[in-house]
Order: structure tokens, then C-alpha cells, then sequence
């Protein structure tokens, strides 16, 4: 086995600091026990901090989409309209998931690469009265772009103001600065592999009053993401099934160490390291891809240099530099390569990789 490090920049699942895979290495504990109950319970207080909520937030043994699912699942019906904002690809999975459960889908497309504009999104919604959710992603990982929902909420809540927010920010939360509270968002939702430090297996969830109050009458079927009987368990610290036990004393382990960086510090150290990553790129003349003033704070979309082929050029920074980087998405897949710089990142990493980036693109077109 080769002992060099590798590289992992792909937008999750992202690598382990050494403290986490220890911690996920412990022996099992009953899902029933008072232990399993401090670890669930410690795990809420503390993700409910980088949430910036005191809405119920729930654990689910789940990826990112499960929730997708489980947002539309519990809140509206079968043929309930619904507009989908889409910059990127998986707000075209939020779209197709919706669709999966009949809902009546009006949709607001965006090229990859732009943000959403909230005058459209607002306008939208007043032309459509019988509009009941506007479901979104806040941090689109395809194309490195976040939405600017504290534009967007605001402006569609002057038109429409009890309608539903349902947010996919399973790269952005936990490293982006999202206040649940004070934007008025229904359900959010995240997963542990993306900004977290942790790894895949569990996803988070936070449920508003108004979602609750839509969840009464909410006659899509659900079972496994039912939200009424997760909150029966969740006054007990526990889940009704089996949780990934030990991707929760991993998680714990992450919380553990972003809270010791601090919420507001942390938020402030993806950004700036954003920036940065922006930076060296442009410096060496590679060029973003996107409205830069949308620029993601936690994975940047570049065009892959003229000339070059995609599967080369990452196949390179693999094979020799044991940078693992990825592609596009959708329509932008070859076209494009994206790194990330969430959850376990230093500054040092985004060097290490703008380097090899450097040597490849020279190597490839000597
Ligand atoms: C990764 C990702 C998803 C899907 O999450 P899974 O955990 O892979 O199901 C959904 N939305 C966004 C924005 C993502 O980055």
C-alpha cells in the first residue's frame, strides 16, 4: 500500500481530521442506553449552533437526498404546487424528486454558473397565488455557486408571506454562515460528508413552526422520514430505528472541534479560505467559472485550461500528484473541474493543490 497522502478535494465526501477517525473507531453502544442518549443529545445542541436555530433538528441515518424526500414528504400533498428553483444539478434533483412525489411542479431554471434573482423568484410567486413551497438549494456544488437567500426569502415572504421554505444546503451548512431563524427557513437540511469533517451516513434536518403546521395536513405518504414520529424519539434522545452509531461519535468528535474554532469563526475561516482559493487560482492565470459575486464560500467551479481534456487532466493530478479533484456536473461535465474546500481544509491543502494544478496544465501542454 502507498503511504502518500492523498489529495481528496472533491466535494464530499471530504476527508477525516486524525481525532474523528479515532472516534469513529470505538466499539458500538445500545441505541437504547443513557450513553447513546448523551451522544444524540450533545450532537443536536451543538449542530442546532451552527444552524443558528432553536427549531426541532432532527438526525437521520440518511444521505443529503433522503431529505429532499422527506422535506416535500411531510410538509405538502400530492398534487400541491410548488415552485423549484434550479441554478445547477442538484436543484434539478430536488426538481425530479418532487415530481416523484406528484407534486405540481412550476420551475425557474438558471444556467449553470448564474444565481438565482430574487425580483424573479418573488414575481414568480405573486403570478402563482396557489404557490405552497419554494424548495432551493442554497450552496449549488455543481457549479460553485450560492443562491442569495437572504435576498430571496425576504422578497418572496413580501408576496407570499406563510409559504414554505424548503432549503438543500448539504454542502453549505456548517461552514456558511445560514441563519435558520432570523431568514425565516422552514426546513433545512444538510449531511455529514460534505462541510462536517465527518463521515457519510447521517443528514440533519431542521423543521420550523410553520413546517410543523403544514405537516398536519400533509398527505404525502411517508414512513421512514416521518417527522411526527422521529419528534416521539427525539424527546428521548433517540431515533426509531437503528442510527449509524458510529458516524454519530464521529460527528460528535467534528462538532467537538468546530465549536472550539467557534460558530462565527468558523463561517469566517471558509470564507476567507474561499477567497483565497480564488485568488491563487486566478493568480495562475486559471479561470473561474460563474457570477463571481455568487461565488460559493465552500467549493470553487474553474474551466479547464484550452485545449486540455478533462479525464487527462485530472487523471494527471491523480496519478502523479494524488490530487483527486471532479468534474463538472450535467451539462458542464468535462468542461469544467472543481475543488473544494470544505469541512477538513487548511490553507496549506489549497497551496498543495493550486501546485499541482500549476505543474499539470504544464506537463499537459508541453
Ligand atoms: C452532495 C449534495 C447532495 C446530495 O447529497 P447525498 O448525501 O449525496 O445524497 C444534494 N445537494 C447538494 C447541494 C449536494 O452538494
Amino acid at each position: 500500500m502507498s503511504s502518500t497522502p492523498i489529495n481528496l478535494r472533491i466535494p464530499g465526501p471530504t476527508p477525516l481530521p486524525p481525532e474523528v477517525r479515532e472516534a469513529l473507531s470505538q466499539q458500538i453502544i445500545s441505541h437504547r442506553g443513557v450513553e447513546y442518549s448523551q451522544l444524540h443529545g450533545e450532537i443536536v445542541t451543538l449542530a442546532s449552533e451552527f444552524f443558528q436555530t432553536t427549531n426541532d433538528l432532527f438526525i437521520y441515518t440518511s444521505s443529503g437526498t433522503g431529505m429532499m424526500e422527506a422535506s416535500i414528504a411531510n410538509t405538502l400533498c400530492p398534487g400541491d404546487k410548488v415552485l423549484a428553483v434550479s441554478i445547477g444539478n442538484f436543484g434539478n434533483r430536488f426538481i425530479k424528486v418532487a415530481k416523484a412525489f406528484h407534486m405540481d411542479v412550476e420551475t425557474l431554471e438558471y444556467p449553470q454558473g448564474q444565481a438565482a434573482k430574487a425580483a424573479e423568484v418573488a414575481q414568480l410567486v405573486a403570478q402563482n397565488p396557489t404557490i405552497k413551497a419554494v424548495i432551493i438549494t442554497h450552496n449549488e456544488t455543481s457549479s460553485g455557486i450560492e443562491n442569495p437567500l437572504s435576498e430571496i426569502v425576504p422578497a418572496v415572504r413580501g408576496v407570499s408571506p406563510s409559504i414554505l421554505f424548503l432549503v438543500d444546503s448539504v454542502s453549505g451548512m456548517g461552514n456558511v454562515d445560514l441563519p435558520v431563524d432570523e431568514l425565516d427557513l422552514d426546513v433545512v437540511f444538510t449531511s455529514t460528508q460534505k462541510a462536517w469533517m465527518s463521515p457519510p451516513g447521517l443528514a440533519l434536518v431542521s423543521i420550523s413552526p410553520r413546517a410543523w403546521e403544514a405537516a398536519k395536513s400533509a398527505k404525502s405518504p411517508r414512513y421512514y422520514f416521518d417527522f411526527a414520529n422521529m419528534k416521539k424519539f427525539q424527546a428521548k434522545n433517540q431515533t426509531p430505528e437503528t442510527p449509524a452509531v458510529s458516524t454519530m461519535f464521529a460527528l460528535r468528535q467534528a462538532l467537538r472541534m468546530m465549536k472550539k474554532r467557534g460558530v462565527k469563526e468558523t463561517f469566517a475561516f471558509y470564507n476567507e479560505l474561499s477567497a483565497y482559493t480564488r485568488q491563487q487560482l486566478e493568480k495562475h492565470n486559471f479561470k473561474l467559472f460563474g457570477d463571481q459575486s455568487h461565488a460559493s464560500k465552500t467549493v470553487t467551479a474553474c474551466w479547464l485550461p484550452e485545449g486540455l481534456e478533462d479525464k487527462e487532466f485530472r487523471g494527471l493530478a491523480k496519478k502523479k500528484y494524488h490530487t483527486i479533484l471532479a468534474s463538472g456536473m450535467g451539462e458542464m461535465e468535462g468542461k469544467l473541474f472543481r475543488v473544494a474546500h470544505m469541512g477538513w481544509v487548511t490553507k496549506q491543502d489549497i497551496d498543495t493543490t493550486v501546485d499541482a494544478l500549476v505543474k499539470v496544465r504544464e506537463e499537459l501542454q508541453k
